[in-house]
């Protein structure tokens, strides 16, 4: 076993991640499949479980709340098992997750903490999200009668309000009518209540606005006798930017791969990118002014040049967007994209690097000799955000954890 498997539930000895599959052999080979040392290509996402658990501990300690870490969609790309394991063992209160298959994951590899279903359970997982201890979140009276027949006893939910950003929840003008239909339904219990900001990056008038209709939201659950004893609405930015969006604990997901979605620069809280893209170069060659690189010949020449070919494209997630637009590092200089981005390869423009050789490492994402290609220069190049950028890393990057 090399080094880098380190997925951190067990002080870092081989091993770990099998333990935690338990013995579902269905579940041992997915892990495999990702697994740094079966993959020959040396294109690989670094994931740096240290920061990760860093930036979780100064969370949490600007929050003063217990943390909720949100890792939806495989932890936006970072690896959900070895992040979750990593957390859990740094304290973590619990686990955000958008779909039930998510959270069922989670508990199959051993995760004993909360885990809120934030999204809703769909389809016919009622009776397996609460045998399985996950914590789901509802806004619709048919759902909490499900979970009832499911349940065929106590069960508990977490109310979602919708309090202005109109995608998930009940409308506050709802709300009274939901909570009389919910006082019928025999064994639910409320133990949280939720609602989801829509701006608070940048929009701290509209997040008042939803903060005020959460407080009355709450004040009306309470008025009818219900005790939830989890509150909470804050996001990464929320957490950093709103101290009375905290409530009784915070759901943090981009603060924890140090990318949280406001300006760092003015945040009180100090994070570190976790994930860094990289690949080496594969080929070589010099082309003469006029020569083309690539699909469409989007790239001519007008100098002899050299011209890198990286094993990396956009069905590994490189945006194709950064075709002729984007960089990369070698030799800790930045290296002009030439050409379209094919699915498997990339070419490079690296006639300003004299010494440059087959095998040199080249960056993506991240940091190389003190230089650095940040995730929210390439988000806003391409016209997105950073989790975007993260979340598009596809399954045949394997994470290298570091
Ligand atoms: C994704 C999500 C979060 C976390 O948001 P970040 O900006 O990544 O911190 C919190 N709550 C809900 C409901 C979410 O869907």
């Amino acid at each position: 076993m090399p080094a880098c498997w380190r997925p951190g539930i067990d002080g870092g000895q081989p091993g770990a991640y099998d333990t935690a599959m338990g013995s579902d052999p269905s579940l041992v080979l997915r892990a495999r499949a990702h697994r740094a040392e079966d993959s020959l290509r040396p294109t690989r996402a670094e994931i740096d479980l240290d920061a990760i658990a860093a930036n979780f501990h100064a969370t949490r300690a600007l929050a003063d709340r217990p943390v909720l870490a949100v890792v939806k969609c495989d932890a936006y790309g970072h690896g959900v098992l070895p992040v979750a394991l990593r957390l859990a063992q740094e304290g973590v209160h619990g686990f955000g997750v958008a779909l039930a298959e998510e959270g069922l994951e989670l508990r199959e590899a051993g995760v004993e903490q909360m885990i809120l279903v934030m999204n809703g359970v769909y389809g016919d997982a009622h009776g397996a999200v609460l045998a399985a201890g996950l914590s789901p979140v509802v806004y619709r009276l048919e759902e909490v009668e499900r979970f009832a027949a499911a349940a065929n006893g106590p069960f508990e939910v977490h109310l979602k309000i919708d309090t202005g950003m109109h995608r998930l929840g009940i409308p506050m003008a709802e709300l009274d009518r939901f909570l009389d239909g919910f006082a019928a339904v025999q064994g639910a219990t409320i133990a949280g209540v939720m609602t989801h900001l829509a701006a608070a990056e940048d929009d701290d008038a509209l997040t008042h606005r939803q903060l005020d209709a959460f407080d009355d939201a709450l004040a009306r659950v309470r008025a009818r006798g219900h005790e939830p004893r989890w509150c909470h609405a804050a996001n990464s930015a929320a957490t950093v930017r709103h101290p009375r969006a905290r409530y009784d604990l915070v759901r943090t997901g981009g603060a924890l791969w140090g990318h949280p979605g406001y300006d760092s620069a003015a945040a009180p809280v100090d994070v570190k990118g976790a994930m860094r893209l990289r690949t080496e170069i594969v080929s070589l060659k010099t082309i003469e002014p006029g020569e083309i690189v690539g699909y469409c010949g989007t790239f001519r020449a007008e100098r002899p040049s050299r011209i890198a070919a990286l094993p990396v494209g956009y069905g590994d997630g490189l945006v194709r967007f950064q075709s002729n637009r984007g960089h990369v590092l070698i030799r800790g200089q930045r290296c002009p994209i030439a050409g379209n981005i094919s699915m498997d390869l990339t070419s490079v423009d690296v006639t300003d690097l004299p010494d440059v050789a087959i095998g040199d490492e080249a960056v993506l994402l991240g940091e190389q000799g003190g230089a650095r290609i940040r995730v929210e220069e390439v988000a806003e190049a391409c016209g997105t955000i950073p989790y975007e950028i993260f979340t598009s890393v596809s399954r045949r990057v394997p994470r290298f954890y570091v």
